[in-house]
């Protein structure tokens, strides 16, 4: 059994950010699912493993993905050597850093009424328009965490 860390690998960052149409959406999960399996796939061969047993994979608070058709997707998707995997999914939270001061701080959707909250879930965009800089009020600020979807760990048996 052999258990290693994949450095915070990007499979895919904020494509598609902007689907609207529910169709699109669906493909968006598909196509999320590909391009992590490919992804372990690719690492499974390099690591010479015969069997993969857990996938660990990290989804951004504000990426928009529908968990269900991803970890769906996921299962049709997988191949020979994945047959026993588990998939793990985590969110990870987002944290905002602001452009005019350097500020750091952590996105707090609690403090947001919902449909606030749900529209900056479809497009964080929109967060601009709600969220400032608390130790400055600067509106101008980035998403440094909490978008993309990593591969973080993958484990199998050589
Ligand atoms: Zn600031």
């Amino acid at each position: 059994m052999t258990c290693f860390s994949v450095a915070e690998l990007l499979v895919s960052a904020a494509i598609f950010l902007n689907d609207a149409s529910s169709f699109r959406l669906f493909m968006h999960e598909w196509a999320l699912a590909e391009a992590v399996i490919a992804a372990a796939s690719q690492i499974a061969k390099k690591e010479e493993l015969k069997e993969v047993t857990e996938v660990t994979i990290k989804v951004g608070e504000l990426q928009q993905v529908e968990l269900n058709i991803f970890r769906f997707a996921l299962l049709q998707l997988k191949p020979a050597s994945f047959k026993d995997a588990k998939f793990r999914i985590t969110r990870a939270k987002a944290t905002l850093k602001c452009r005019a001061c350097g500020h750091t701080w952590p996105f707090k959707r609690q403090k947001l009424d919902k449909s606030t909250a749900e529209a900056i879930h479809f497009v964080p965009e929109v967060a601009h328009a709600y969220i400032k800089c608390p130790k400055c009020g600067s509106p101008d600020f980035e998403i440094t965490e909490g978008r993309g979807i990593w591969l973080k760990n993958i484990k199998g048996v050589r």
